[in-house]
């Protein structure tokens, strides 16, 4: 049995789909719930340790989640890729600018460089009279280990139908966690990295049979998950489509769970 150190915690702070859920202008059962677990802002995690703080992507709820989960330090910002739901809450980055007093070191993939810099110009501009921009020390990544203080972290590939995406291994402690989001698919090299995690987490959709081409649906998220063979998995990036928190839960094989927002877990 491992030791529990709860000075080291995992947490989702958001779990849903680009949408978020409730998703605008719907009605279904799952929208209108009012079981705050089935409430899904967008995706994004936290890993924190006694001296670091690591948060993955900036969605557009991300003010929100840091409102919420009372986050008031970042060590060190991750990417997995450039798509709204994971950037869009980049500019509210300043704050922490102004509360540590320096700039806030960011790691993103290669591949999403040119497409940061053409959206985001004025993060390297110098501002006009009163005016501030978010400050960064930014570092592009290829698939070479690389760590954030005591947090050693394995980058590996995450196909997302046309989109490539980088996916995150921390070694945290003596736990493994392996987080993939918006995957449709792994390569081998991947798996072989991913493999054995004691946490895994993995995007999926919806529980229907429908496809998506760049999304797995939970059915095939729960076979990939048995090839990864993690002790525990939870899905995020969920729609409303993945139905009720509490109903889809008790769907699921003993090892796997539905991620919800605010989920800490002690690594
Ligand atoms: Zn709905
Ligand atoms: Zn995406
Ligand atoms: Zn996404």
């Amino acid at each position: 049995m491992k030791q529990i150190d709860i000075s080291k915690t995992f947490k989702f702070l958001g779990t849903g789909t680009s949408f978020g859920v409730p998703q605008i202008g719907c009605s279904c059962d799952v929208c209108q719930s009012n079981d705050p677990k089935d409430n899904r802002t967008r995706c994004s995690i936290s890993i924190v340790s006694e001296s670091t703080s690591i948060i993955v992507d900036t969605g557009p709820d991300f003010r929100q989640q840091c409102l919420r989960e009372k986050i008031t330090r970042i060590d060190a910002v991750l990417y997995t890729h450039f798509h709204a739901d994971h950037i869009f809450g980049l500019d509210d980055l300043r704050v922490f600018n102004y509360l540590q007093k320096d700039k806030l070191p960011v790691y993103m993939p290669d591949f999403m460089y040119d497409q940061f810099i053409q959206c985001f110009n004025y993060t390297i501009t110098k501002p006009g009279p009163g005016l501030t921009r978010p400050r960064f020390d930014i570092n592009t990544l290829s698939n070479k280990p690389f760590n954030v203080h005591e947090i050693n972290i394995d980058v590996v590939d995450v196909n997302h139908g046309e989109t490539k995406v980088k996916g995150y291994v921390f070694y945290c402690g003596s736990s493994k966690i392996s987080y993939l989001t918006d995957c449709k698919s792994l390569p081998p090299e991947t798996i072989e990295k991913v493999k054995n995690s004691d946490i895994l987490i993995l995007s999926a959709l919806w529980n229907d049979t429908n496809q998506h081409p760049g999304h797995l649906n939970l059915q095939e998220a729960i076979d990939l998950s048995r090839k990864l063979c993690p002790e525990t998995t939870y899905f995020t990036h969920l729609t409303h489509r993945i139905g009720f928190h509490i109903e889809t839960e008790k769907l699921l094989p003993n090892s796997m769970h539905l991620a919800y927002d605010g989920l800490t877990i002690n690594i």
